[in-house]
């Protein structure tokens, strides 16, 4: 039988915060090949290539439910409360979130560095 072809790519998929592409084959919430998974949200997703197991999948990304950009699941790009945001979006409504999340999102705040950077470059 013919009828179960490899999944083709749908598109490619790409996080419009850290430009990470892939390719997606599927976009929803129930991947093709798997058995009664259904997702939280509808996400990016597309056959993992690491292993030949066909009802491995990996979900690359979704959609912000506030600006709707795509974004990969990264924690440093979004994060999933009930729905996916993105971080800037997160951000900006981070009074909304519970206090776990919005310590969670302290932390992935860039901390200072103390590490002296600065060279003293005296090309004089
Ligand atoms: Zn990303
Ligand atoms: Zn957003």
């Amino acid at each position: 039988m013919e009828s179960h072809k490899e999944a083709q790519p749908k598109g490619e998929f790409k996080c419009q915060l850290c430009g990470l592409t892939a390719p997606y084959t599927y976009y929803g919430q129930k991947p093709p090949n798997t058995r009664s998974i259904v997702l939280l949200e509808e996400s990016y997703v597309m056959k993992d290539p690491f292993t030949p197991d066909k009802d491995r999948f990996l979900i690359l990304g979704s959609q912000c439910s506030l600006c709707s950009r795509s974004v990969c699941v990264g924690t440093e790009c979004s994060l999933f409360y009930s729905k996916r945001f993105c971080l800037p979006c997160a951000n900006d409504n981070l009074k909304a979130f519970p206090l776990e999340i919005q310590e969670d999102m302290d932390k992935k705040k860039p901390q200072p560095k103390s590490f002296p950077s600065k060279k003293m470059d005296a090309k004089t």
